[in-house]
């Protein structure tokens, strides 16, 4: 893009930059030092950054522009041989809870293709291989398991779910079907068949029964076709002498619980998609729920004293007037203490009548009271309303009563449990995001030879992008940490060489690179590493500049610019403006002769 070896700046005013005209080499390490305040930011940060940025932003059109808003030209007369910009500051990298090493750094978004290409399905119920046929498989087994047999072909149509399904067998029946099998039984489809609503059902339409011999291999044909179309993908076969039944599938499925999923997407794996995120804890991996330690405070206590905080002590209120109606129906009182309340009564208080009625009696004075069907609510329920409201001036109030628990639908591990049994090397995605990345790099390094040749062929271009991801930030010093990681709870430094990592793996050149004392927290080990990753990115085909006091990193650079001589008024001069060797070679000598 640019001829030049050098980005070259006349007539630099910016803060107390004294109008200064100099060049700086471009594809190389600079170093800007210089006392705190001598204007060190002021040529980094203030001009070349915000120039880049600016110019960046002229590339946009005049109607983009005014909802990004313009940056000001910074007081520079002239500035040739700027590259795009991109400045890595050391502060965290993402307050959401859903980002994590492994997302900020795209090395989970790879590892989300790797299962969905390679990941092997495994049944979450038996933990066997699932398997899946093609049509013409699924013929010739029915033909090998039931030749000269007596069989009914089956189309499952609903699994393991509540409804009457009156609609799904009127439907079933005016397509022609005269029989369904319903949670085992063979019925017939009259009209106005239906199930009992609030139960969970299994029912499969009867496509077709025939006496399995060579004459009939197209009749069979012709009803699995219809079957697998009907239930999109599965087919059951129920041996008439012996009611045996055998499970197949276009799908994945487990043969024993014929359980069956679909061939996963890379979102199936991924905990902030709906398609792979667990459905109790919404991909987070933890629930708020109720915390019975925070709403019971004393258990020997009574009510009437207060035992139950959110509702404090006795009041004249409806509620109160409730309670005490129920905890009567189960013999206790008021004035009970809390733990020698029954069970049963304890639970309705907290969980309520759930939608139904109890009847209680309610006591209207001394001599009379009347009978009457009370639905309650319930203290733990409407706490929960009040807490998973939008918003809400009880929101608040209702949080203090719950705690932050791992999920139990998922353990923490985010995802449902369909993405959790695609393995490869007997281990699901969330195992391999929790190993660190010592470990993972090892793992991944050796994962060619644990595959077969089909699949060595299907993630060949694939696997060299997760190695080189992972091997960067194992090379940068962060070999301890795990892609589960939040991202919220790294340190600056961590984040920094997070981004430089991210940065040496996305492979840009000819891009400037302006970071802000890098070295700031880091321990001496890592200084070693952070300064490869740098000259890294140099070797690339990238400019480095570095705001830095540090000792190795400045003479690690190839070029150090000294900005001085004192702070604010008393400096933005340059003092030193060349090569780190004859930098160095002057310090000596300057304090050689400051020394005899
Ligand atoms: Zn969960």
């Amino acid at each position: 893009m640019f001829s030049s070896d050098n980005i070259t700046i006349e007539g630099l005013r910016v803060h107390n930059l004294k109008n200064l005209d100099l060049e700086i080499p471009r594809n190389k390490f600079v170093v800007i030092t210089g006392v705190s305040g001598s204007g060190k930011s002021s040529l980094a940060f203030d001009t070349l950054y915000k120039e880049g940025q600016r110019r960046y932003l002229e590339t946009f059109s005049a109607y983009a522009r005014q909802f990004i808003g313009n940056y000001d030209r910074p007081d520079v007369d002239f500035i040739e041989g700027l590259s795009p910009v991109i400045s890595i500051e050391q502060k965290t990298v993402s307050k959401n809870p859903r980002s994590t090493v492994g997302t900020v750094t795209e090395i989970y978004d790879f590892l989300r293709l790797l299962y969905a290409r390679v990941g092997k399905p495994h049944s979450y119920i038996t933990g066997k291989p699932m398997t899946s046929f093609t049509e013409e498989q699924i013929i010739s087994k029915i033909y090998n398991d039931f030749n000269d047999k007596k069989i009914l072909i089956l189309a499952p149509v609903v699994q393991s779910r509540k409804g009457n399904y009156r609609d799904l067998f009127e439907q079933i029946f005016r397509r022609g079907y005269l029989k369904a099998r319903v949670d085992g039984e063979i019925l017939d489809l009259d009209h106005g068949l239906h199930v009992d609503r609030y139960k969970t059902h299994d029912i499969e339409v009867v496509v077709d029964r025939i006496s399995l011999n060579n004459d009939k291999l197209k009749r069979l044909k012709t009803s699995l076709t219809e079957a697998l179309s009907l239930s999109k993908g599965q087919v059951f076969i129920i041996e008439h002498e012996s009611q045996n039944i055998k499970k197949y599938s276009k799908n994945l499925m487990c043969s024993e619980s014929g359980i069956s999923y679909s061939y996963p997407e890379p979102n199936n794996f991924s905990f902030n998609s709906p398609y792979g995120s667990c459905n109790t804890c919404k991909g987070l991996g933890n629930t708020w729920n109720i915390d019975l330690n925070k709403v019971i405070s004393d258990k020997t206590l009574s009510i009437k004293d207060g035992a139950i905080i959110p509702l404090g002590k006795f009041k004249d209120t409806v509620m109160f007037k409730q309670i005490k109606a129920l905890l009567s129906k189960f013999g206790a009182e008021m004035s009970t203490p809390f733990d020698q309340i029954p069970e049963e009564a304890k639970e309705i208080v907290f969980d309520g009548t759930n939608g139904s009625t109890i009847e209680v009696y309610l006591n209207m004075g001394s001599d009379y009271g009347v009978y009457y069907d009370l639905e309650f609510e319930g203290i733990c329920t409407m706490i929960k309303r009040h807490a998973s409201a939008p918003q809400g001036s009880l929101k608040k109030w209702a949080k203090e009563f719950l705690s932050e628990r791992v999920c139990n639908e998922c353990n923490g591990e985010r995802l449902k449990k369909e993405s959790l049994s695609f393995l490869i090397d007997n281990k699901n995605i969330s195992e391999v995001s929790k190993m660190n990345i010592h470990t993972l790099n090892l793992w991944i390094n050796d994962i060619e030879k644990k595959l077969n040749k089909r699949d060595t062929e299907i993630v060949r271009d694939l696997l060299p992008e997760i190695k080189k991801r992972i091997s960067f930030l194992n090379n940068i010093g962060l070999n301890y940490l795990d892609l589960n990681r939040p991202a919220k709870t790294l340190s600056g430094g961590e984040s920094q060489r997070i981004r430089i990592a991210s940065q040496i793996a996305s492979q840009l050149t000819g891009v400037l690179y302006i970071l802000d004392e890098p070295t700031i927290g880091l321990h001496p080990v890592d200084n070693k590493r952070l300064i490869d990753s740098l000259r890294k990115l140099v070797d690339m085909g990238n400019s480095v500049i570095v705001v830095e006091h540090d000792r190795d990193v400045m003479e690690s650079s190839d070029h150090i610019l000294d900005i001085g001589p004192g702070a604010g008024s008393h400096g933005g001069e340059i003092i030193a403006n060349e090569s780190t060797k004859n930098f160095i070679k002057k310090s000596v000598s300057l304090s050689k002769s400051l020394l005899s």
